[in-house]
């Protein structure tokens, strides 16, 4: 299992050079005196969000970029170096990383960045978190969610609860700071709070509306905004769909008249579409990360665009 290979790879010898690496650094010194701190985030979406707190007292890289599955990704050299000087690893957690992260980690060497340290922040422990296992899932079986689900940015909610955690590890990174990005954060929730009034306003008609999505994405989201998710392209996250799974997928839609499909832009559109056109539904391409594609630069406007394409579906399925 990617938990228990993890907790090997972090074994006695990284903690050995991890306290070797914190007396160098001399581990009773404040964490960060002067320059920009240096926060990597494993997604485009939690490097949003450090940037609206962190303003320009922060310097933010994302590993995976809003186009990818977040829950495969190809490491790169660049990577290592970025996490080799990072002062705070922002990473999601609940696994979605497990397939990539814990080996760019450890050999880093950055001992500040390991699970535990001072600049590591595991952003689910700021977060409402739905789907749960009742009973243990293995990872052997192919699902991707273990211990619930890792896509919780999707509410905005958890997006402003994310935050508040970020200005208060980067308050503790730099205590200096501390009032500069409590008025970022106090900021953000404002503005935030204003689109989410937009975006009820606009998802209203909508409420209880059935949809069908590829991959469990959407499960904050929907709860947000009142959609029910009556099924998925995936019969299991992150197992292809099966021809048989495809077939009862399209009675469902037919029986209850569900006309909307959401995808990820990370995944084949072939089945979704073919099931669209059997059922006179609609594929619509939803952006689940900041930097999806160049109209969702930011946090807020993820949610505009999201907000937008599944108004004009809902209209143009009436
Ligand atoms: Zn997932």
């Amino acid at each position: 299992m990617a938990g228990g290979q993890w907790r090997d790879r972090t074994g006695k010898g990284l903690r050995a050079l991890a306290a070797c690496l914190l007396l160098a650094a001399g581990a009773s010194q404040p964490l960060k005196a002067g320059g920009k701190i240096n926060v990597v985030a494993t997604t485009s979406d939690l490097a949003a969000l450090a940037t609206e707190v962190g303003g320009d007292k922060v310097s933010v890289n994302a590993i995976a970029r809003g186009y990818q599955d977040p829950h495969f990704v190809e490491a790169k050299p660049s990577f290592l170096l970025n996490l080799k000087r990072a002062d705070l690893l922002v990473a999601v957690g609940l696994e979605l990383e497990a397939g990539w992260l814990p080996p760019l980690v450890t050999q880093s060497g950055n001992a500040r960045i390991q699970p535990g340290g001072p600049g590591y922040l595991d952003a689910s422990q700021f977060a409402e978190i739905l789907e749960i296992p009742t009973a243990p899932v293995s990872r052997a079986m192919g699902d991707v969610h273990p211990l619930g689900n890792p896509h919780f940015w999707l509410d905005p909610q958890n997006g402003q609860r994310i935050a508040s955690g970020l200005a208060q590890r980067l308050a503790q990174i730099s205590p200096g700071d501390a009032a500069y990005f409590q008025a970022r954060l106090g900021d953000f929730k404002r503005r935030l709070g204003e689109a989410e009034r937009r975006w009820d306003e606009r998802m209203k008609p909508y409420r209880g509306r059935k949809v069908v999505t590829y991959h469990r994405s959407w499960p904050n989201f929907v709860k947000r905004f009142g959609l029910q998710v009556a099924d998925y392209v995936e019969p299991r996250p992150g197992i292809p769909p099966s021809p048989g799974h495809v077939v009862e997928l399209m009675a469902l839609m037919r029986r209850d008249r569900i006309k909307l499909i959401l995808v990820e832009p990370y995944f084949d559109l072939k089945t979704p579409q073919s099931v669209a056109r059997e059922t006179g539904g609609v594929v619509v391409v939803l952006m689940p990360s900041v930097g999806g594609n160049k109209d969702v630069g930011d946090y807020i406007r993820l949610f505009d665009y999201d907000v937008d394409l599944l108004v004009k579906a809902f209209q143009q399925t009436q």
